[in-house]
């Protein structure tokens, strides 16, 4: 990709710092809101947001919405450029569904902790150990690791895919611990092995929390958005009882929204990655949304800073690439999941 010498704003540009814990240096403020979206046009590309976002980049974005909404988005988009602002994985599944346009991801260090909980030579070795296993894995993994599942699956479809493998098959569930003992229990499957991995963000949101939560807002309604790792486990622990069943609403983005404008409760209580409280916020301004714990905040997506979306911009990097045969792959075992069952999840 090419650098836009001299057709930027240097008086902004100027101030970009690198540092050990991203881009910084640029407020998200109208006058960088406006040279993005010049800057867009002069690549003729198209900007998505991630819903876990900083709000600023949230509202300077073309499209808002979950990882697979946005990658389905991507490939329909006419322009050739996507620009995705999100963690690594997230760009990678945009590249598989586009393997011909380009995608540039504003700091390519933003990785995921799930995603990172398995690889693709750790995905073969347990393959190994379980001759003739089905595995099915969540969108939530490398592309490499996407090559070598047979079937992908979402939170909202989990359950549904793996009912879809005839019982006497063993199937390998991975890489989220919490999302696999949820569908073990839906399912009552005893052949399903779990890989033990995790998000970091769920530390923030336990069972004890939750009951707390449930006592002291009793006529609080709960939310739960489980498509990025990060809720799985309130997901799990909805599921055990933590919290009162009829107060829980498990949602997809787009369902999340159309609930809160739905919802007659004059407090809802969000289980999620603290971002999504933006876009509920402005949906329903009437409704007092609160995180179940506000230190549930993803790091990396956060690495996704105005200076970050900025450098992205002049500079056509970071470019996301991913092996034709792997992505093929890889983009097989997502078909799987769309003709299983509805991924769901923001459309
Ligand atoms: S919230 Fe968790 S699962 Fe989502 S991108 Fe961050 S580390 Fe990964």
């Amino acid at each position: 990709m090419t650098v836009l010498t001299g057709s930027f704003d240097a008086a902004l540009t100027d101030k970009i710092v690198d540092g050990p814990e991203g881009f910084s240096g640029v407020e998200g403020d109208a006058a960088w809101a406006a040279e993005v979206r010049r800057l867009l046009d002069l690549r003729g590309a198209t900007l998505l947001a991630h819903n876990y976002q900083l709000p600023a980049i949230q509202d300077v974005a073309d499209h808002v919405g979950d990882s697979l909404a946005l990658s389905r988005i991507a490939a329909e988009a006419p322009e050739d450029t996507i620009v995705f602002a999100g963690v690594h994985f997230m760009a990678e599944t945009a590249k598989i569904l586009s393997p011909d346009k380009t995608v540039l991801i504003p700091d390519q260090r933003a990785g995921c902790s799930l995603a990172d909980s398995i690889t693709a030579d750790e995905l073969r070795a347990w393959k190994a150990d379980h001759p003739g296993a089905v595995v099915v894995s969540y969108v939530n993994t490398t592309a490499a690791v996407k090559a070598e599942t047979d079937i992908c699956c979402t939170s909202s479809n989990a359950v549904e895919v793996v009912a879809s493998i005839p019982a006497d098959r063993d199937v390998l569930f991975c890489p989220d611990q919490f999302l696999g003992a949820h569908v073990r229990r839906m399912t009552g499957r005893t052949n399903l092995h779990v890989w033990a991995g995790e998000c970091h963000v769920h530390a923030g949101i336990n069972g004890e929390e939750l009951a707390a939560q449930a006592r002291s807002h009793p006529d609080a309604e709960l939310f739960v958005h489980p498509e990025c790792g990060c809720a799985t486990s309130a997901l799990y622990l909805a599921g055990e009882g933590a919290f009162p069943s009829d107060r829980v609403k498990i949602l997809s983005t787009g369902g999340m929204l159309d609930a809160a404008k739905a919802s007659r409760a004059t407090q809802v209580l969000v289980a999620t990655e603290v971002g999504m409280l933006h876009q509920l916020r402005r949906a329903a301004p009437g409704i007092d949304f609160q995180a179940v714990n506000d230190r549930a905040s993803c790091k990396y997506m956060k690495m996704i800073t105005p200076a970050a979306l900025l450098r992205c911009l002049v500079e056509g990097a970071d470019e996301v690439d991913v092996d034709r045969d792997v992505a093929a792959a890889a983009r097989r075992s997502v078909t799987r999941m769309i003709e299983i069952g509805q991924p769901g999840g923001g459309e």
